[in-house]
């Protein structure tokens, strides 16, 4: 275990970063803590005055034991802002200033937190969970990642992406609008793609990450969906689940895309609105879209995942036995540690009558597939990325199981990221699709 206190000589290390904008540097710094003392309360000063430097959050975070470098201690990575909080804000900030104790930063210096708040962070909230002071860790790091963007920096690729979504309401330019492309994978995996209906129970969406990389559970999601019955609609103008500003830190870009579905929502006057297979995609949706929208929302938000559990305990979905040998099973950080989604998989596994071994560390505390938080899209981020799944590659081959199976689209695509990149024998595996590959007629599931 390392202390924190020992992590400041290995953040001197200079790391390349993206600037956004023609701002001066000192107004970069000046936005910068604006931005993190807009969001500051007195919960977030009773975290940072909690701290006992004990070091506990570095081993929950895989990005530390990976490599056991001090820098990627959590609690280190908001330490810009703790130290402007201690000067401007903190109990003895006027003797900090008055002595000279606490320096204001300069923007290169908060440039080089470009590396410990975005590419080494997945905002997977397993430091909460671990450190004995209760300090919400991931959500400090995730203030700070607004300041950053406040102040224009954020990395590109997240940026662009938030930026093209709120505009376009897709986070990039594709041969065919999405739309398209959704009614195109109805046709070519023969089923109904419900579109724009003006009324409906349920709302779907979709991941962005599907339409591209995974088109059969775009399918699955349809599929399952008219197994049930249910009566419910995509909409074309609200169509994507993912939320980059969400990932990049702008507030205000994260209420629009927020909106924009939650609109869609309104309009056809659906009970609920389904996030598909992603985990951040329910965060954002679930957790801070009505904070945002500024009023609770007449309808509910649910995961996929539990919506089905929900419907297969009203004996509205029907499965049939699944001959998928020993099966292990990715729980994607959003779902477990910030919704408590653990045990609604698992028992859509056990109806289909699957055979689970579980990895060593899952339920709330699976580790991250290294992915989330965007860190995913951030194309320097690779190598440490690889190196933080190595022991979550590890994990899933000394179950022995023959399957692997998750319930996020982004984490799927960072396992099969993996898969290329070490080689890797197995082949990540939607749950959706199993399911849909498994839906059974009443007399099938009392058998
Ligand atoms: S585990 Fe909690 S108390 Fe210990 S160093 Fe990390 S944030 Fe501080
Ligand atoms: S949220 Fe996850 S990735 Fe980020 S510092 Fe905490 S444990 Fe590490």
């Amino acid at each position: 275990m390392n202390t924190v206190a020992t992590a400041g000589a290995a953040a001197a290390v200079k790391t390349a970063f993206d600037r956004q904008g023609a701002l001066g540097e000192d107004a970069r710094v000046d936005r910068a803590m604006a931005g993190f003392a807009c969001d500051f309360g007195a919960l977030s000063a009773l975290r940072l005055e909690s701290c006992i430097h004990c070091g506990m959050c570095a081993d929950a975070c895989h990005f530390y034991i990976a490599t056991e470098d001090p820098q990627y201690t959590p609690i280190w990575k908001v330490e810009p802002f703790k130290q402007a909080y201690k000067r401007e804000s903190g109990p003895f900030a006027p003797l900090f200033r008055l002595f000279g104790f606490k320096r204001k930063l300069t923007a290169d210096e908060l440039g080089q937190w470009q590396h410990l708040l975005f590419d080494s962070c997945n905002l997977c909230g397993r430091c909460s969970l671990i450190c004995p002071m209760g300090i919400d860790v991931a959500a400090l790091i995730e203030q700070a990642r607004h300041a950053m963007f406040e102040a224009g920096l954020a990395p590109k690729e997240l940026y662009e992406k938030a930026a093209h979504q709120k505009r376009t309401g897709q986070p990039e330019d594709s041969a065919e609008p999405y739309r398209d492309k959704l009614l195109a994978i109805g046709r070519s995996h023969g089923v109904d793609i419900p579109l724009d209906k003006p009324e409906a129970d349920v709302m779907l969406t979709v991941p962005r990450t599907d339409i591209e990389h995974y088109p059969e559970a775009v399918a699955a999601l349809a599929r399952v969906m008219s197994h049930m019955n249910v009566s419910c609609t995509f909409r074309s103008d609200g169509l994507v689940a993912e939320n980059y500003a969400y990932y990049a830190g702008g507030r205000e870009w994260q209420r629009d895309i927020s909106r924009r579905l939650i609109e869609q929502a309104l309009a056809c006057k659906v009970k609920v609105l389904i996030v598909p297979e992603c985990g951040h995609a329910y965060s954002a949706l679930r957790w801070e879209a009505a904070e945002l929208y500024g009023r609770p929302l007449p309808f509910k938000v649910r995961h996929i995942t539990e919506y089905l559990a929900a419907q297969l305990d009203a004996g509205k979905l029907r499965l049939r036995q699944a001959a998928n040998g020993v099966s292990t099973f990715h729980d994607p950080c959003q779902l477990v540690r910030k919704g408590g989604v653990t045990e609604s998989p698992r028992k859509l596994l056990r109806a289909m009558g699957v055979e689970l071994r579980e990895l060593d560390d899952h339920g709330a505390f699976a580790f991250c597939c290294g992915g989330g938080g965007g860190v995913l899209d951030i194309q320097r981020a690779a190598p440490l990325r690889y190196r933080a799944m190595e022991s979550k590659l590890r994990e899933v081959d000394q179950t022995g199981a023959q399957t692997f199976l998750t319930s996020c689209s982004d984490c799927r695509r960072t396992f099969d990221d993996g898969k290329r990149h070490f080689n890797w024998d197995k082949t990540p595996q939607s749950l959706l699709e199993l399911i849909a590959d498994h839906l059974g007629s009443a007399q099938e599931a009392r058998s």
